[in-house]
């Protein structure tokens, strides 16, 4: 019985960095030697899977892996059967059509019966069919936006995030396909003990995850302004308050959360704190 994990990772590529540094920081570690294929973790029954992104999702469904970190747009183009367990927050980036510059592109009805270059064909072909469109589908694997260019196509539709590629190929973005980002799939008829094992990592990618997402704050406050404050910031359970040798004063210890941080900052200060102190917090579970 093999009693490892196996979870494939982008072998090179955008998704390769941010795939181990998550398991790093979930704590595993791997003593990677010269294999090329795979690396067992020393303190994790988990062995990770180098393979090429595309290929991921058919490894799952055959079981040859048993998870997989992949991007969004890759996983629901192959449609196999994988679940997806998790969303990672990294690898952002949108998959969009197309067209040349000086086309005058109003709406969708624009790529009737008009040529698509794509690498997602399945994508494509649900967002015409939702917008009841008929258009031809050229699948092509890489390159895609110099299909227009060269004659090969009227449109295209791939991935985008800062749209400098699609500008330098004289093309403007103009219906956005799908939102993507990283996310762990896996085999959805996993053995028991594999399931408690991906339980247990999921648990720790949360805590991580959590971290990353909140702050750990200090700051001195006028004991008046400390039920004000802890409205405004009631941590995991409630604050920490420890009084200073100023009478009148305490310190006040809690957990902000990064995306209403700035906001919250300056309602602290309104409240009368001072010397407010922001940490990093590692792991975080709740
Ligand atoms: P492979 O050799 O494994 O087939 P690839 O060339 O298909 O790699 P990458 O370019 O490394 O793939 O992209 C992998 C995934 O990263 C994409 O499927 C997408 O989810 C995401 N991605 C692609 N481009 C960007 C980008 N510009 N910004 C953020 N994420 C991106
Ligand atoms: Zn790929």
């Amino acid at each position: 019985m093999n009693t490892l994990l196996r979870v494939a990772i982008q072998k090179s590529g955008r998704l390769q960095e941010d795939s181990l540094r998550l398991f790093k920081e979930s704590g595993l570690h791997f003593n990677n030697g010269k294999d090329q294929l795979k690396a067992q973790a020393d303190n994790f029954p988990l062995e990770l899977l180098f393979l090429r992104d595309d290929d991921i999702p058919q490894y799952i469904e055959d079981s040859v892996a048993d998870a997989g970190i992949i991007g969004e747009n890759v996983l629901i183009e192959k449609q196999k059967k994988n679940k997806i367990i998790m969303r990672l927050g990294f690898a952002r980036c949108r998959l969009s059509m197309a067209v040349p510059r000086t086309e005058n592109y109003t709406s969708t009805s624009w790529l009737h019966g008009k040529n698509i270059a794509t690498s997602y064909p399945n994508l494509v072909k649900a967002f015409l069919n939702e917008k009841k469109i008929s258009a031809g589908i050229h699948e092509i694997s890489g390159s895609v936006e110099i299909a227009p260019g060269i004659g090969l196509a009227d449109a295209i539709c791939d991935i985008v995030s800062s749209g400098s590629t699609l500008m330098s190929n004289g093309l403007k973005e103009v219906e956005t396909v799908m939102q993507s980002e990283a996310v762990l799939a896996a085999n959805p008829e996993l053995e028991e003990h594999k399931k408690n094992i991906l339980s247990e990592l999921i648990f720790r990618i949360n805590a991580v995850q959590k971290a990353q997402n909140n702050k750990y704050i200090l700051m001195n406050c006028p004991n008046e302004s400390i039920e004000k404050i802890t409205s405004v910031i009631p941590g995991m359970k409630s604050p920490t308050i420890m009084p200073l040798t100023k009478p009148g004063w305490s310190s006040l210890h809690s957990v902000v959360d990064e995306n209403d941080f700035w906001k919250k900052i300056n309602l602290l200060k309104s409240f009368g704190a001072e010397g407010i102190l922001v940490i990093p917090i590692e792991k975080m579970i709740a």
